[in-house]
C-alpha cells in the first residue's frame, strides 16, 4: 500500500566539485515500495547523487527529504539511522571480522537498533536471505567476489533501512551469478522493499525496475517507465556517447 508522501524526494539537488556540476539540479521521487532505477553513462553523476542522499557529501544546495523531513543538512551517521542505506560501488567490509559480525554490525549500528541474541537472530535471518547463511563464521577474505556483495547486502539489509541504495551491485558478476543477483533484488522488491538502484545492467533494469530516471552531465534528462526511457531518442544518444 502506498502512502501519500514519498519515501524520498530530492528537490533541486546540485553538486559542484570546483568547476564541474556533477549532479545539476535534480528532482525525483522515490515512492514507498517502488524500485527506482537511476540510470546514465558512466560520471553522469549516479554515485554522487546517492553521496548525497547518504549524506556522504553534503549538496551544494537543494533539499533532499526522507518522508517530508529535510536530511540534507543531517550527518552521515544520523541518515543511515534514519533509515537510509547503501552500498558502494566498490564493496566495503570489516576485513578482520566474519561474515556474521559484518551482518551483525548493519543490525547494532542500523536504523532500528537491535542488541544481543536479538541482533544476531536478525543477522543471520539476513544471511539466510541473500543465501550466505552457511558461510556466517567464514572470514571474509575467504570469500568469493559475489559472496562479498551477498554480504554488503545482507549488511544493509540488516538495519532495517527505510530506502536501500544499490550502486551497481550487479556489476562485475558472471552471467551466472547476474541471474541469481537479479532474482535476489527482484526478492528484496517482492517483500516490499524501497530500493533507488544505479545500474548499467539492462535486463536488470527493465525486470526489476518500476520507474526509471536517467541522468547525462549531472541532469534529469528523461524520467519514466524502463521501456519509455530506454526508447527515448535523448537517451540513448546520451549512452552511445559515452
Ligand atoms: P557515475 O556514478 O554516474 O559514474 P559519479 O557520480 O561518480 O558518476 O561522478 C560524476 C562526476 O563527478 C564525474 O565527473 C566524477 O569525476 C566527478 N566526481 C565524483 N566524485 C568526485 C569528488 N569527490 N571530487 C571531484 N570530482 C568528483
Ligand atoms: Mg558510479
Amino acid at each position: 500500500m502506498r502512502t501519500d508522501a514519498p519515501v524520498l524526494s530530492l528537490r533541486g539537488a546540485t553538486k559542484r566539485f570546483g568547476g564541474l556540476v556533477a549532479v545539476n539540479d535534480l528532482d525525483f521521487d522515490v515512492a514507498e515500495h517502488e524500485v527506482m532505477g537511476l540510470i546514465g553513462p558512466n560520471g553522469s553523476g549516479k554515485s554522487t547523487t546517492l553521496n548525497l542522499i547518504s549524506g556522504a557529501l553534503p549538496p551544494t544546495s537543494g533539499g533532499i527529504a526522507l518522508r517530508g523531513t529535510p536530511i540534507e543538512n543531517l550527518p552521515a551517521q544520523e541518515i543511515a539511522r534514519k533509515g537510509v542505506a547503501r552500498t558502494f560501488q566498490l564493496v566495503r567490509l570489516l576485513p578482520s571480522m566474519s561474515v556474521l559480525d559484518n551482518v551483525r554490525a548493519g543490525a547494532v549500528f542500523g536504523h532500528r537498533r537491535r542488541w544481543g541474541a536479538e541482533a544476531e537472530t536478525h543477522a543471520l535471518r539476513m544471511l539466510k536471505l541473500v543465501g550466505l547463511d552457511r558461510r556466517a563464521h567464514a572470514h571474509t577474505g575467504e570469500l568469493t567476489y559475489i559472496d562479498t556483495k551477498r554480504v554488503e547486502l545482507a549488511r544493509v539489509l540488516a538495519s532495517d533501512p527505510e530506502v536501500l541504495l544499490l550502486d551497481e551491485w550487479l556489476a562485475g558478476l558472471n552471467p551466472t551469478e547476474l541471474e541469481e543477483g537479479i532474482a535476489l533484488i527482484r526478492r528484496l522488491r517482492d517483500d516490499g522493499r524501497t530500493i533507488v538502484l544505479v545500474e548499467h545492467v539492462m535486463d536488470a533494469i527493465r525486470s526489476l525496475c518500476d520507474a526509471c530516471v536517467v541522468m547525462s552531465s549531472g541532469a534529469k534528462i528523461a524520467e519514466g517507465t524502463p521501456d519509455e526511457v530506454l526508447s527515448d531518442p535523448e537517451v540513448i544518444r546520451a549512452y552511445l556517447g559515452d
